[in-house]
């Protein structure tokens, strides 16, 4: 028996003293809210960090930076997205008042299949929302093209995306609006989080306002907003985190090294997507595909019983949120035969070896 579950992931804490000398500075100030220093030096840093050539607005979440995306876009009616993600994705459209049309995956890269978005285009649709499904780009190139040809807005849920580099340059880059998550389950984090990323100044300048209702001084409004900010304990926690990117990159790389090396040579479960090419990754997340959904959920039971809980990311399919008009069969399959294993930074060599036991013997 372990001595402590062993969960699908833990969020990275810095040293608490590190944290501190933070929250000195908020004392200091007594500036808590409202795109404060900190605030301001986390987005500073973010921007630079991916390279990005336009500024990157924070936000208190990467729900409602999809939701203030929508709103920048001026998306109303229907949308196109992929069942395969989490709930976020399908919700926020719908919260806005949008309507959804799924479309399939590719079963390799598990991203939106380009020509389902494109057999799915009717005359009502108006955007695509389309995931970096664990940090893999999605076929930005294909998706930008029916986009411009059918002049729709594309949208990227790009919550598993932080530090994802493709063709040499950030994935943040394309589409019109990204929307990074910095919740604490993800790889980088401050708490509750998130950041924009916009193609154009314009667009940028809207989310810009719409996030912090729409003030444009003290008294005159640029346009209706909502309140989406992030304070400055928030960002203090990003700004601790941001220190040890480096080592949580490196570290969550070599426990996945330790995951596929135990894997070599297992029949009946592989590695569930293939990297695009020319991307480096970011290790965020370890989703396997076994061979039957009968199989995966043997092996949720036999690991629960030794206190190890990996997670159906993503399960169920998102259809169950409203009707499906296209079938997305290799989206239902995968739903049901992927299992994400325990990952986060500090994981210890030995739980990832107690994974691997389990996960070897539960198989056989
Ligand atoms: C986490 C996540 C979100 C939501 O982000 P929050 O910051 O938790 O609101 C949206 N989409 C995907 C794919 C996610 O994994």
């Amino acid at each position: 028996m372990n001595p402590r579950p062993i969960n699908v992931t833990e969020p990275f804490l810095p040293p608490l003293e590190e944290y501190v000398e933070y929250l000195k500075g908020i004392w200091a100030r007594n500036y808590l809210t409202n795109q404060g220093p900190l605030v301001r030096e986390l987005e500073q840093k973010l921007q630079d960090y991916h390279r990005l050539s336009l500024p990157v607005y924070c936000v208190a979440n990467g729900a409602l930076g999809l939701q203030i995306a929508l709103k920048a876009l001026g998306v109303k009616g229907e949308v196109i997205t992929t069942p395969f993600s989490y709930v976020a994705t399908t919700s926020c459209p719908l919260w806005e008042g949008c309507s959804i049309k799924f479309a399939d995956i590719e079963p390799d890269h598990l991203t939106l299949d380009p020509q389902a978005v494109e057999a799915a285009i009717t005359p009502k649709t108006e955007a695509i929302l389309a995931t970096h499904v664990f940090g893999n780009p999605c076929d930005v190139e294909a998706l930008e093209v029916i986009a411009k040809k059918h002049g729709l807005a594309l949208i990227y849920d790009a919550a598993h995306a932080f530090s994802v580099i493709y063709k040499g340059r950030s994935i943040l880059e394309w589409g019109d609006v990204s929307m990074v998550s910095m919740h604490a389950t993800k790889l980088f984090h401050s708490i509750e989080g998130g950041f924009m990323v916009a193609r154009t100044p314009a667009i940028a300048a809207k989310i810009e306002w719409m996030r912090r209702f729409g003030h444009d001084g003290t008294d005159r409004f640029h346009g209706v907003g909502l309140n989406a900010k992030l304070s400055e304990f928030h960002a203090a926690m990003g700004l601790s985190v941001f220190k040890h990117l480096p080592a949580i990159l490196a570290q969550r790389a070599s426990v996945i090294a330790k995951y596929q090396t135990g894997f070599a040579e297992q029949r009946r479960v592989c590695p569930a997507f293939k990297l695009r090419g020319d991307t480096t990754w970011n290790h965020a997340y370890y989703p396997v595909l076994l061979e039957s959904e009968a199989l995966l959920l043997r092996v949720m039971e036999a690991l629960a019983g030794q206190q190890i809980f990996p997670r159906r990311y993503f399960y169920p399919l998102l259809d169950v949120l409203g009707p499906s008009a296209v079938a997305c069969p290799v989206a239902g399959d995968r739903a049901r035969r992927i299992l994400c294993l325990p990952l986060w930074s500090q994981m210890s060599p030995d739980s990832v070896r107690c994974v691997l036991n389990a996960l070897k013997t539960s198989i056989k």
